[in-house]
């Protein structure tokens, strides 16, 4: 079941990673796009405004060429010849509106359209004219509002200047494309205060947020300054959002797919195996050891069980053969004893007989260094050392029969139990308990499972406990299930059981709240 629910958890989990990956490409792509649409926003805008000043120059040049030409070919604008050339000038040239001929103190001499000679004064004469970097152009509104016209003044001496009345105000029309036409602004400013024409937003176009591009001539004192909203500097430009998305999105799908792929790769197993260990996912497990005279929980076999992050528990068959092969089952055995020692602690110090027996391969038993940190193990977590039990497994051999006995009794003048697990299975056969000096002959399930059906095997079951007696041992059944079986195996001489009778192994918790149960106890009366 939690097999399963890991399963679906990490399919979800998958499906979560690639959803993510594929938005957040998608809307960094988007996010990309409108900076650089931004970016271009910009630079278009200060180009237009450079456009507006440059058509704004060209217009100043054309108006001084045209009063070049009237001096040119006439010594008296104001003459009969010369106001027929202004005509012909202003007919010319759409851009200007007339041409005026001015004397000393701003008298106007004549106007070529209006017909008009002598007398006017022009009153704003030279106060309000904005010079040139030439100073003797200068340039000048018509009038407080924009009008779309200024003069172009050519100031020939002190007494006498020649001015053309420019028309801009075609200039203004094409300033801006129809998307920001309606909510922007341009304007052509004289000095910095004369705005003689421009170009005014539509209603709410100018409550707006703008954003102002302006470029001042540095041969004539004007500037062009466009005013935009804000706004439009991310949507103007920006058709191309939605395709930028939908190929975020696909490159998204590309990354979700190699970034699945690499997830998908098997892990290598070891490298699992020892991240498992490091984390702390193998936890101890405690299975109940009952006297079958009494009942009573007399001690526990610490099994391990690998609980995953994802919740699923792996079972040591899938990596106790790992571990052994690898040699990690050194590090995985001292993090299971202290952990054991550590959360039994308080069942150890109130339970003087309480035996605690841990899984031990044969190689590892025979290192060298074995014993020496077991005793550590043992001695920091302050508990008896008699209180431990080495269960020796029989999935290897144990190579050098005399060398182990050796070790055997090392371990037991140390103070430690030896126990022979799976006897009569695998490589723990009976010529082994002959040669080791056990404590504890554990009784292999393949017998416990026949005791109440099979003659051979209650014969078995029967010389096994002689011959433990004879050695001094004591008797342990595995894999105890039905109560015909613990009657049996008790009737035989087997002094205790362990097995799904009384208990599966237990997480440290409920193990300790079990210990005080009278489970097994009931069974036995
Ligand atoms: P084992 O040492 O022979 O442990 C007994 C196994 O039989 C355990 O399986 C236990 O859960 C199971 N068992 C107990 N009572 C019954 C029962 O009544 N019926 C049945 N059908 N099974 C029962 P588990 O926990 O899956 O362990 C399998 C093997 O993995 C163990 O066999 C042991 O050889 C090894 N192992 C487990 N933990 C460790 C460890 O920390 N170190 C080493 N070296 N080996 C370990
Ligand atoms: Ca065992
Ligand atoms: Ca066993």
């Amino acid at each position: 079941m939690a097999t399963v629910f890991g399963i679906y958890q990490s399919r979800f989990l998958r499906m979560l990673v690639a959803i993510a990956i594929i938005c957040a490409t998608a809307l960094a792509a988007g996010a990309a796009h409108q900076a650089i649409i931004y970016q271009r926003n910009l630079a278009q805008l200060d180009e237009m405004s450079r456009q507006l000043l440059r058509s704004s120059e060209l217009a100043i040049d054309y108006a001084l060429i045209s009063l070049g030409d009237l001096l040119a070919q006439s010594n008296d604008p104001c003459s009969a010849d010369g106001l027929e050339l202004i005509q012909q000038a202003v007919f010319a040239r759409g851009s200007i509106k007339d041409i005026e001929a001015i004397g000393d103190g701003g008298v106007l001499l004549c106007s070529g359209m209006s017909g008009r000679t002598g007398g006017l004064v022009d009153q704003n004469y030279m106060a309000t004219y904005h010079p040139a970097l030439n100073t003797s152009v200068m340039l000048q509104a018509t009038s407080a509002q924009p009008t779309g016209i200024f003069k172009v003044a050519w100031k020939l001496s002190d007494a006498f200047s020649l001015v053309a009345l420019l028309n801009v105000d075609t200039l203004m029309f094409d300033v801006f494309p129809a998307d920001l036409r309606e909510q922007s602004g341009a304007e052509l400013v004289l000095g910095s205060i004369d705005v003689v024409a421009a170009h005014v937003p539509e209603a709410g176009g100018s409550s707006q947020d703008l954003r102002v591009f302006s470029t001042m001539s540095d041969r004539f004192p004007i500037s062009a300054t466009l005013l935009v909203p804000s706004s439009k500097l991310f949507s103007w430009n920006a058709d191309s959002w939605p395709v930028a998305i939908v190929l975020g999105a696909l490159l998204g799908c590309l990354l979700a797919f190699l970034t699945l792929k690499a997830m998908n790769r098997p892990m290598d197993p070891t490298r699992e195996l020892r991240d498992a260990i490091r984390n702390k996912e193998l936890q101890p497990y405690f299975q109940p050891i009952f006297s079958l005279r009494t009942g009573e929980t007399v001690g526990c076999e610490v099994l391990t069980r690998w609980l995953r992050a994802d919740g699923s528990m792996v079972s040591p068959d899938r990596f106790i053969p790992l571990a052994e092969a690898s040699g990690l089952i050194v590090p995985l055995t001292d993090h299971i004893v202290a952990a054991s020692l550590t959360r039994l602690a308080v069942v150890l110090s109130s339970r003087p007989d309480f035996k605690i027996a841990f899984n031990v391969t044969p190689a590892h038993f025979m290192a060298n260094d074995f014993l020496d940190t077991l005793c550590s193990a043992v001695d920091a977590a302050k508990v008896e050392r008699s209180h431990i039990v080495i269960e020796l497994t029989e999935r290897q051999a144990l190579v050098d029969a005399q060398e182990a006995a050796a070790q055997c009794r090392r371990a037991q003048e140390l103070g430690f139990r030896v126990s022979l697990d799976d006897t009569g299975s695998g490589h723990n056969g009976l010529s082994q308990v002959q040669e080791l000096p056990l404590d504890i002959i554990k009784i292999d399930k393949k017998f416990v499972d026949l005791v109440c059906t099979d003659r051979a095997a209650i014969t078995i079951i029967e010389m096994l406990v002689r011959l433990a007696k004879a050695l001094g041992a004591s008797t342990v059944a595995e894999g105890v299930e039905t109560i015909e079986q613990y009657h049996a195996l008790r009737d035989c001489g087997v002094d205790e059981g362990q097995g799904y009778l009384v208990s599966p192994a237990l997480p440290a918790d409920r193990f300790i709240a079990f210990v005080d149960q009278p489970v097994a106890a009931q069974l036995a009366a």
